[in-house]
């Protein structure tokens, strides 16, 4: 289900958000996270994307948790009168959130942090809240590139290298460990 607002969403058992920028790869992961292919389709059909998507991890019955699909920040074709609208929601949502148990806050391995993504970080430990950062698209980058780049994208970060998991949804690289992980964090 979709809601435009936090107060709309419906109390979970525990539910682990996803944030990053549109095209960072939140929805093929989570896709993969919940061995679906079109689950987060839903959440980028027009209407939806400004809302929070709010998903049962179905077939998961050791997690029975859920997860929301926050609007993807930095979108630069939505107005700016909509975007304004974007900050506060995100920001009430993970600030307020009873049933919140983990983020994760997605950042591109091929092109490492944006701008917008370390402002992200920055609000993160501006609040002091857990989060945890993942990499995507782990097979975009030549096996002989990965150390260095990983060890890069985790400074820009402020993070060691062992505090970044590498996933990639194309190719199926780390998605066990992170919904193990993630059930760790649900249960
Ligand atoms: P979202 O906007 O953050 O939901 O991003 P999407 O999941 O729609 O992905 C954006 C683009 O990156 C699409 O063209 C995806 O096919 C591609 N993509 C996402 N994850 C991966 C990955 O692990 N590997 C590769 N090669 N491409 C990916």
């Amino acid at each position: 289900m979709s809601a435009p607002s936090v107060a709309e969403l419906p109390p979970t058992r525990g539910e682990l958000a996803i944030v990053g920028r549109s095209n960072v790869g939140k929805s093929s992961l989570l896709n993969a996270l919940a061995r679906r292919k079109d689950l987060a389709k839903t959440s980028k059909t027009p209407g939806r994307t400004q809302l929070l998507n709010l998903f049962a991890l179905e077939g998961d019955p050791a997690t029975g948790g859920s997860v929301v699909d926050l609007p993807g920040y930095g979108f630069a074709k939505v107005p700016a009168r909509v975007r304004a609208t974007w900050g506060p929601m995100i920001e009430g949502y993970l600030l307020e959130r009873e049933g919140l148990r983990a983020t994760l806050v997605l950042v591109d391995g091929e092109v490492g942090p944006t701008a917008l993504d370390v402002q992200t970080l920055e609000w993160f430990e501006h609040h002091g809240l857990a989060h945890h950062v993942i990499a995507t698209k782990h097979d975009k980058v030549k096996s002989s590139r990965r150390d260095a780049r990983k060890k890069e994208l985790a400074a820009k970060c402020g993070l060691e290298p062992r505090q970044v998991l590498w996933v990639s949804a194309a190719s199926d690289v780390n998605i066990d460990e992170l919904r193990n992980r993630v059930r760790g964090w649900l249960a």
